[in-house]
């Protein structure tokens, strides 16, 4: 399989050409191989390999958080960022990927409309509260990315306002990632159809009522130019130091595979180990031993 990376990266070209999300068929399943080559049905089979990459993953995290454990001054941290139109499946995929891992070393975070106090600060005031510590693995559920696409979209602030704000995020997670922190941006890709069985879901299933939220058919009404400043978002901040992938997430078992391929990639770059021990392992265990 080719690298998930290249297969669901976008907007690496040219920032001022935005990304034509209606060219992504939400369907699609890139990088899942086909029934001949794994024998199974592809669903029971990404589950199986999901439940595999999550030990995986958890081991991962282990090492990351043992290393800024040991090393303070070195210690690394990873934030996936995820986005989504609404009932695109953030919340299942950080409880089928992230859940995977250890909850102590996780550090998830999700961003609603702005309180007033948050108001009264810059739009990135309340993410910099929010990054992840070395050595934790952060997950947003929304983000800084939000002002430039509800805000965008819903007017909630002029275009002087929210169009500076690209180059602000830009310049923003650049020096994040210079200070040490891999950033992975994830926008689960869904179609308006599938959208509107989800929400279909949330009305019909007493146990989802919760989730229903009546602004939704709201920001349905206006797919299209969500649809748009995404396109532009994913153009402007698609950047070599901090990617954004746009991951195909009508079907849920191909999303949290996907998920949980990007994440094992990121953390095969850290060249992540089990830091050595700086003290003498030897005569530790003589000591032991000696107390009997
Ligand atoms: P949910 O993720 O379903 O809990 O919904 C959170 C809501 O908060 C969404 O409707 C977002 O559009 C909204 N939201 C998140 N960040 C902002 C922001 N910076 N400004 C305005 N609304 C926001
Ligand atoms: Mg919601």
């Amino acid at each position: 399989m080719s690298d998930m990376r290249s297969l669901l990266r976008v907007g690496s070209t040219d920032p001022d050409v935005p990304v034509d999300l209606a060219a992504i068929d939400p369907n699609s399943t890139p990088g899942l191989p086909g029934r001949k080559t794994t024998g199974r049905d592809p669903k029971v089979w990404a589950r199986a390999e999901l439940e595999l990459m999550g030990a995986e993953l958890a081991t991962q995290q282990e090492m990351l958080f043992a290393q800024a454990t040991v090393e303070p001054q070195l210690g690394r941290s990873v934030l996936l960022v995820l986005q989504a139109m609404d009932c695109g499946g953030k919340d299942g995929a950080v409880k089928r990927v992230a859940g995977a891992m250890n909850p102590l070393g996780l550090h998830i975070k999700a961003f609603g409309p702005p309180t007033p106090e948050e108001r009264r600060h810059d739009f990135l005031w309340r993410i910099r509260k929010a990054l992840p510590p070395a050595g934790y693995v952060g997950v947003f559920n929304r983000s800084h990315y939000e002002d430039v696409l509800v805000v965008r979209v819903n007017g909630l602030a002029p275009e002087s306002v929210w169009r500076p704000r690209y180059q602000k995020i830009n310049d923003f997670e650049r020096r994040l990632v210079g200070a040490g922190t891999t950033v992975v941006k994830v926008m689960l890709h869904i179609s308006r159809d599938e959208q509107r069985e989800r929400l279909t879901q949330r009305l019909v299933d007493p146990t989802k009522h919760w989730k229903f939220n009546p602004d939704d058919l709201d920001s349905r009404a206006k797919w299209d130019d969500y649809q748009a400043a995404y396109g532009e978002a994913l153009a402007r901040c698609g950047t070599d130091e901090a990617p954004w992938y746009v991951l195909p997430a009508n079907r849920k078992w191909y999303r949290d595979w996907a998920l949980a391929h990007l994440l094992r990639e990121t953390f095969a770059d850290l060249n992540l180990s089990y830091p050595q021990p700086d003290y003498d392992l030897a005569a530790q265990r003589r000591r032991l031993e000696a107390d009997g």
